[in-house]
C-alpha cells in the first residue's frame, strides 16, 4: 500500500453470490490501523435483508456444488492454493494492518491457511467411505457422508485469515455453501479471500461474506435455511451461539477462550525453556488462543527462570509490525488494551510481583498506537483474577508449584483447556503428564502446540462446545451428515417377503 491509501479510510464491502455488496443498511463500523490508531476503514453492517441475500444466494449454489464430484472441488483447490500463494504477500498486509501483528507473523498464518487448502486438495479420499460386501445374504452395506447444506462461520479478530479457512475451505470441500461472519474488527482480509475463491473458479454462492456483530450472528442463527454453524470466539460469545444454535436444531461446534499453561520441571533445558515462552507468551502481543498465558514453576526452577525471563521481557522490540526486526506489535483496540492494564492493576492488587511492567509503553512516531509493552509476574496464585481469566495481551504469570502431580492438578482444575506444555527431560514424566491432563492439545517441549492441517484443533471444558473439533478429519466429520445404505438386488429378493431379522448366517 502506498502513503496515499493507507491514510484514506477505506470502505468495505460485504461479498454476496459471487461478488462484492456495498452496504445497504447505512450502518458502518470502524476499522482501526491500531499502531497508528487512527480509523482506517468502515466496514458496513448488514441488515435483515443483506443477510437473507447471502442465504438465499448460498442456497441457491447448494444443489449444483453438492452434487460436483469432489475430484472436481479438489482441482478448484488446487487453483485457490496457488492464488493464496501468489497473493501471500498482500494478504498478509492487509492482516497486520487490521490486526497489528508483525507482517512476518501474518505471513506465517496465510501459510498456515494454505496448509488447510492444501489438506482440502485431498478430498475425494477424505470422503471415501466403508463398503462390507454380503453384509447379510445378497445384501451390501455401506455409509455415505453427504453434506449439511448452507453453513455459517462466525470468526475472531485475532486471525482474519487461517480461522476462516478452517471453516469456509472445509466446509465447500464437503460439498456445502458457506457464508463467513468476520470480526468486524478486522474484516479486510475476509474480502480478498472470496475474491480469490472467485477467482479460481468456484461457483458463484458458495462462499460469501456479510459483516456485523451480534445481530447479524443472531439473524444467521435463527435462519431457517442455515443448517450448521462454527464458531470461534471468546468464551460467553461461543456459549451462547452454541446454545442459541442446539436450540433452533442446527449443528453447532462453538470454539472458547483460553488459558495456555507451560510446565517448566527442574530438568527441562532452560535456554530451549525461555526462548519457547517469550515466543509463546508476547508473540502477536498474547493476543492468540494458543498463546502461553502461565508459566508453572515446578520444584526449584522458578527463581532461575524469573532470572531469565525478566531481561528478555523488558528487551521486547515493540512496534508497527510492517516493519522489520520487531517482537511484537500493538494490542487490537484503545479498549483492549484498557482491559489488559485493568488486569495489570488487579495482579498487583491482589498481591502478584509484579516483575517487569509493561504499562506506559510508547512508539516513537506512534504515539497513538494501542502500544503496551510486555508484563511479567512471579507469585501469582490460582485464586487471582489475573490467573483465573483470560487476558489476552502481554502478560505472563508464573505460579510455583512443588512438584509435577501438583502442576496437573492446578491445570485440571482450570475451567478452560485450549492447550498446554510441558518441558522436561524426563520421557515417563511427559508420558503421564500427555496421558493425565484434561486439555485439548499438548506440547511436550513444543510451546504453543497448534496441530498440523491433516490433524484437528479444539480445546476441552470451556474452550469448545460441541462434538467436534475444527479442521482436519473432524471437520470432514462436522460438515457432512453420516448415511448408512443397505442395498438388495431383486434375484435375491425373489425369494419372497421376509419377516425376520435378516443375519448372516
Ligand atoms: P469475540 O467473542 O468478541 O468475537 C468473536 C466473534 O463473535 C466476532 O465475529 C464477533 O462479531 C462475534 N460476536 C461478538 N459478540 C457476540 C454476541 N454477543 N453474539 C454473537 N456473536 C458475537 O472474540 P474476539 O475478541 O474477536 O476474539 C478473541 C477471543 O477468541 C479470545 O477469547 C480467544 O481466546 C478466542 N479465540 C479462540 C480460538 C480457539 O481456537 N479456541 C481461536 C482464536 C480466538
Amino acid at each position: 500500500m502506498n502513503q496515499a491509501n493507507q491514510s484514506a479510510v477505506r470502505e468495505l464491502s460485504h461479498f454476496i453470490d459471487g461478488q462484492r455488496a456495498a452496504g445497504a443498511s447505512g450502518q458502518f463500523a470502524d476499522v482501526f490501523d491500531p499502531a497508528q490508531g487512527r480509523v482506517s476503514a468502515r466496514v458496513p453492517v448488514a441488515n435483515v435483508a443483506e443477510v437473507d441475500a447471502a442465504v438465499a444466494a448460498a442456497k441457491a449454489a447448494f444443489p449444483a456444488w453438492s452434487e460436483t464430484a469432489p475430484l472436481k472441488r479438489a482441482r478448484l483447490m488446487f487453483k485457490f492454493k496457488e492464488l493464496l500463494e501468489a497473493h501471500a504477500d498482500e494478504l498478509a498486509e492487509l492482516i497486520t494492518r487490521d490486526h497489528g501483528k508483525l507482517f512476518e507473523d501474518a505471513k506465517g498464518e496465510v501459510v498456515r491457511g494454505i496448509e488447510i487448502v492444501e489438506f482440502a486438495c485431498g478430498i475425494p479420499n477424505l470422503l471415501k467411505t466403508d463398503f462390507t460386501d454380503q453384509s447379510v445374504g445378497g445384501m451390501d452395506a455401506w455409509n455415505l457422508r453427504q453434506p449439511v447444506g448452507v453453513a455459517v462461520g462466525v470468526t475472531p479478530f485475532n486471525f482474519p485469515v487461517v480461522v476462516p479457512c478452517w471453516m469456509f475451505v472445509m466446509a465447500a470441500a464437503t460439498g456445502n455453501t458457506f457464508i463467513l461472519k468476520p470480526s468486524e474488527r478486522t474484516p479486510s482480509a475476509s474480502i480478498r479471500l472470496a475474491e480469490l475463491f472467485i477467482e479460481a473458479g468456484f461457483p458463484k454462492g458458495v462462499f460469501n461474506v456479510v459483516h456485523g456483530s451480534k445481530a447479524v450472528v443472531d439473524a444467521l442463527m435463527g435462519h431457517p435455511d442455515v443448517a450448521a454453524i462454527s464458531a470461534v470466539a471468546s468464551t460467553p460469545v461461543a456459549e451462547y451461539i452454541y446454545s442459541e444454535s442446539a436450540k433452533r436444531g442446527k449443528r453447532v461446534q462453538a470454539l472458547g477462550s483460553a488459558k495456555n499453561h507451560l510446565v517448566v520441571m527442574p530438568d527441562a533445558n532452560l535456554n530451549q525453556t525461555v526462548e519457547a515462552v517469550i515466543n509463546s507468551a508476547y508473540g502477536s502481543a498474547g493476543e492468540r488462543c494458543m498463546a502461553t498465558s502461565v508459566v508453572v514453576a515446578v520444584g526449584s526452577v522458578g527463581d532461575e527462570l524469573i532470572e531469565r525471563l525478566a531481561p528478555r521481557v523488558r528487551s521486547l522490540r515493540i512496534g508497527d509490525g510492517m516493519e522489520p526486526d520487531l517482537d511484537m506489535g500493538p494490542l487490537i483496540s484503545d479498549t483492549h488494551r484498557a482491559k489488559v492494564l485493568g488486569y495489570i492493576e488487579a495482579g498487583v492488587a491482589a498481591g502478584a510481583r509484579l516483575v517487569v511492567d509493561g504499562r506506559g509503553h510508547t512508539v516513537a512516531g506512534h504515539e497513538a498506537g494501542f502500544f503496551l509493552g510486555g508484563s511479567l509476574f512471579d507469585d501469582v496464585k490460582p485464586d487471582m483474577r489475573i490467573y483465573r481469566e483470560e487476558i489476552f495481551g502481554p502478560v505472563l504469570s508464573v505460579v510455583r508449584v512443588p512438584d509435577l502431580a501438583s502442576a496437573i492438578a492446578l491445570v485440571n482444575a482450570h475451567e478452560l483447556g485450549n492447550c498446554v506444555s510441558l518441558f522436561t527431560s524426563d520421557g515417563s514424566a511427559a508420558r503421564a503428564f500427555s496421558r493425565q491432563i484434561q486439555v485439548g492439545m499438548v506440547g511436550i517441549n513444543v510451546p504453543s502446540p497448534v496441530p498440523s492441517a491433516w490433524h484437528s484443533f479444539g480445546g476441552w471444558k470451556r474452550s469448545l462446545f460441541g462434538d467436534h473439533h475444527a479442521y482436519g478429519e473432524e471437520a470432514v466429520r462436522f460438515y457432512t451428515r453420516y448415511k448408512s445404505v443397505m442395498q438388495r438386488w431383486p434375484d435375491s429378493i425373489s425369494k419372497g417377503a421376509e419377516f425376520a431379522m435378516p443375519v448372516a448366517r
